[in-house]
């Protein structure tokens, strides 16, 4: 388990990802910082929007995943606009069936902030959580799920077991779905249409 965090720690700071944030926030990915760029107050957004860079970092992530040959998903934790952890998938080459983007960003997240819990943490991946990492996420406390695509054949929160809503789920996040979605799921039907 702790190599898996140490890939993905070490992921966070690779230059790959540092380009990708500064692609995506040429001023700064910390809601504090935008509040007061250039010495005056920036329009402060709304806590309870998503932030459409952090789904399009997922979808770095996702793209990243499918050039080593993972199936493209990618995700990311954020607290209080900053990133605390992004991954993709990495099943195949960690040899490692859990080794699913949202578990890897979790285990990262909580490994990053030193807590089990990632409360105030808001979780953004490119696909539709199946069972297995709805469960982490609810162990995980997150406050928010956003995600692209749907998933009608191995998703479990709008689809199949729907997790969330299930007698056993302890806590569900807030869900948003449908970022970004033509682009989460066409990386799937690419990837996937490319193996035929
Ligand atoms: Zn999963």
């Amino acid at each position: 388990m702790q190599s898996v965090c140490g890939v993905e720690r070490a992921d966070l700071n690779s230059a790959y990802v540092r380009a990708a944030v500064a692609a995506l926030y040429p001023a700064s990915n910390s809601r504090t910082t935008l509040e007061t760029e250039g010495g005056r107050e920036a329009p402060c957004r709304d806590p309870e929007d998503p932030m459409p860079g952090f789904i399009d970092m997922a979808i770095v992530e996702a793209r990243a995943a499918a050039g080593r040959g993972e199936v493209p998903v990618g995700a990311v934790v954020v607290r209080d606009g900053a990133v605390i952890a992004t991954a993709g998938n990495r099943t195949l080459e960690l040899k490692d069936p859990t080794a699913h983007a949202e578990m890897l960003a979790i285990r990262a997240a909580a490994a990053a902030i030193g807590s089990e819990r990632l409360v105030g943490c808001d979780l953004y991946v490119s696909l539709e959580p199946c069972a297995m990492c709805a469960g982490a996420i609810s162990f995980a406390r997150l406050r928010r799920l956003y995600y692209g695509a749907a998933d009608e054949k191995g998703g479990a929160v709008e689809h199949n077991v729907r997790f969330f809503s299930s007698i056993g789920c302890h806590h569900a996040p807030e869900v948003y779905s449908g970022l970004a979605e033509s682009e989460a799921g066409q990386l799937l039907r690419d990837f996937f249409a490319d193996r035929r």
